[in-house]
């Protein structure tokens, strides 16, 4: 079978296919593996329960769930959710937006396929543009996204040590150009894999090259605030029309729900609602079901702040306590936590690439994701890159203390 450059494009080997076909394989072997590799959110009992009660009332009440499974949404997507969304954005942040700004999507990862696209690429006239990452390590998911190879810019951080075991990276604006090149600067905040959370300066600033250079603002806000506010600091959320907030229920506890939120200037919804009737007709109406009453009354707010952010936080410490036990005397710093529920995990002086330790740690139960996967754009060589991991840390306490015990023992045969 003949491929076109497309089919080609999408069916080469990439960090997110290896990764969830690992996390498949693993999930099948069942017990064995300990998996702090995906990106799946712990199960919260508290939050189960709402959405479990969200779930019976819809269908004990007369013909709620009939009106979820049997229609179509709009391609922007579900009305209710969305005229939700507006009132909890003006009345909470007082953005001046309304429905006009905001479309959802089959999960946040499909909308960076479409918002990247829509950007970068080959233009109309004049040379491709590229997307500008101002501070890798980001997202792995971003890696692929590209219908052109060579799609994204992206900028070593500035990395400051803080005490004797951890670090955090810092967007280095001496080395950030935004070059006629960039069609558009994409953040995660919180980051994903380093857990890292721009600081306001630094957003600000990015909020002001954007501006200056004609170009958007994407910020991922997939862990961030108002929710799921797995952010360990008290930030409110930025938006105005040259920003692009996407925003997700996965992470509240619905990755299956399938829910993505872009919160845009008019022109960009009117083109991600046109890209959901082209591919899927209109997105899928489940999660803004179970979500919409909890958006509407502000208790999404409420369940983000006193259910989410304290578990995380909570399972954050007491990992992160372990990590200290277990690699006492071993040379490793872990990215500050700020958020999300990853440590990036620093080894620097390994024997090893950090595949080589995913390799060995797998052959021992434990799945982490190797550091190099989330350097989109870097041409050249960092050593950083092959000296760090990602440990996901949201699963039960006795998978992700055993996992972390492996992780020493592996970490210490590296040196
Ligand atoms: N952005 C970040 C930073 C993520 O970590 C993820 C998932 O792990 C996504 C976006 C995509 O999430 P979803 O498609 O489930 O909304």
């Amino acid at each position: 079978m003949k491929l076109s450059k497309f089919g080609n494009k999408f069916t080469q080997e990439s960090g997110i296919l290896t990764l969830m076909d690992d996390l498949g394989e693993a999930l099948a072997a069942g017990e064995r593996m300990s998996m702090l590799g995906g990106g799946n959110p712990a199960r919260i009992p508290e939050v189960e329960a709402v959405f479990t009660e969200r779930m019976r009332e819809m269908l004990s009440e007369s013909g709620e769930f009939q009106q979820l499974i049997g229609n179509y949404d709009m391609p922007q997507g579900n009305r209710e959710l969305i005229t939700a969304l507006v009132g909890l954005f003006r009345e909470r942040y007082g953005w001046d937006l309304g429905r006009q700004n905001i479309a959802l999507t089959n999960g946040s990862q499909p909308s960076f396929f479409w918002l990247f696209n829509l950007l970068a690429g080959e233009q109309e006239t004049g040379p491709s543009k590229k997307i500008l990452l101002p501070l890798t390590p980001e997202y792995i998911g971003y890696t692929d996204l590209g219908l052109v190879h060579d799609f994204f810019l992206s900028n070593r951080p500035e990395i400051e040590l803080l005490g004797d075991d951890l670090f955090k990276y810092h967007v280095d604006f001496d080395s950030l150009e935004v070059t006629k090149e960039v069609a558009a600067i994409c953040v995660s905040r919180p980051t994903n894999p380093t857990s890292n959370v721009l600081t306001e300066g630094e957003l600000g600033r990015l909020n002001t090259l954007a501006l200056e250079n004609d170009v958007p603002l994407i910020i991922d806000n997939a862990y961030g605030t108002p929710f799921p506010n797995i952010i360990f600091a008290d930030v409110e959320p930025i938006w105005n029309e040259n920003i692009i907030l996407t925003m997700s229920l996965s992470k509240l506890g619905l990755p299956g729900a399938r829910t993505g939120i872009v919160v845009a200037r008019e022109e960009i919804v009117s083109a991600i609602a046109g890209f959901n009737a082209i591919i899927s007709l209109a997105p899928g109406s489940l999660g803004a079901y179970l979500a919409r009453e909890l958006v509407a009354s502000g208790e999404i707010i409420d369940m983000s702040r006193k259910l989410i952010r304290p578990f995380y936080e909570r399972k954050c410490a007491q990992a992160l306590e372990w990590i200290r036990e277990s690699m006492a005397g071993l040379h490793y710093r872990v990215h500050k936590p700020e958020g999300t529920f990853f440590f990036w995990m620093w080894l620097e002086g390994m024997r090893l690439t950090s595949h080589e330790l995913y390799e060995r740690l797998k052959n021992r139960g434990v799945l982490v994701v190797p550091g190099h996967y989330f350097f989109a754009g870097h041409d050249r060589d960092w050593r950083h890159k092959h000296e760090c991991i990602r440990v996901n840390y949201s699963q039960d306490e006795e998978t992700v203390r055993k996992g972390i015990e492996i992780i020493a023992e592996e970490v210490r045969k590296a040196f």
